[in-house]
């Protein structure tokens, strides 16, 4: 299993479920976002990424024993970052860029992932508030597999959900955050329903025609509804502004 995406979010629990938005009131706010949306969709390049604040001779010394930052495709995944939508940028102040094996999760899973975002900095050692914190690691491999874009959308989808869903609130649904309700509509037996809303991110935000990489839906042979795909929209334009 070599092509997992992780999040670093090892203490993240769902919150007791709770009633789902009625029929009524989604029909509602989609027809609402959709009108005042239309328009507004161009990308535009990121000038909010910090891609030197790491200093990779130290990331070398701190992660001794993995390979971790390779570099050798570090100007391709700030090509790529810079691909990424104006309105999903909002979550992303601050974010590192890295080429290369993020250290805790190619721990965890004895192999590179293609990709991880990592909001706290975690090393391979269960220690926490690295200098790569805020950090999205793209692995060489899924850049030589053609895959960047779509994974560097699936890991935004995190930072999306951890920076801006987690206080943020549909109307009339002031109890419950849009990322908890998001997460049931991604409830699943099997999989993480985090990984699943994140690859529902390439599906809602590709700028591409080539086949899409969503692994974890291709695992689980899940499939998003329409009526989801716009939802996450819907709670990005709401809760990016
Ligand atoms: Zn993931």
């Amino acid at each position: 299993m070599n092509q997992t995406f992780l999040m670093v979010e090892p203490m993240m629990k769902l919150r007791k479920l709770v009633p789902l938005l009625t029929a009524v009131s989604i029909t509602a706010l989609l027809a609402t976002v959709l009108v005042v949306r239309i328009g507004h969709a161009e990308p535009k390049p990121i000038d909010g990424l910090d891609a030197g604040k790491v200093d990779y001779s130290k990331l070398h010394e701190a992660t001794s024993g993995y390979t971790t930052v390779d570099g050798h495709h570090q100007e391709h995944v700030i090509a790529v970052a810079n691909t990424i939508p104006a309105r999903l940028q909002p979550a992303l102040k601050g974010t590192d860029f890295i080429n290369g094996c993020h250290p805790w999760s190619t721990k965890q899973l004895g192999d590179c992932p293609y990709g991880t975002y990592d909001p706290e900095g975690w090393d391979h050692d269960d220690t926490v508030g690295h200098q790569w914190a805020n950090s999205i690691w793209i692995s060489s491999k899924a850049v030589r597999a053609g895959t960047a874009s779509d994974v560097v959308l699936h890991e935004v989808g995190h930072a999306v959900a951890h920076n801006l869903f987690t206080d943020c609130y549909f109307p009339l649904q002031a109890e419950t955050s849009v990322k908890n309700l998001l997460m049931q509509s991604f409830a699943h037996p099997q999989a993480d329903p985090a990984e699943l809303l994140a690859d529902a991110f390439v599906i809602a935000f590709n700028t591409h025609s080539r086949d899409l990489h969503t692994h974890y839906f291709d695992d689980f042979n899940f499939e998003a509804s329409k009526e989801v795909i716009l939802k996450i929209r819907a709670a990005v334009w709401l809760c990016s502004k």
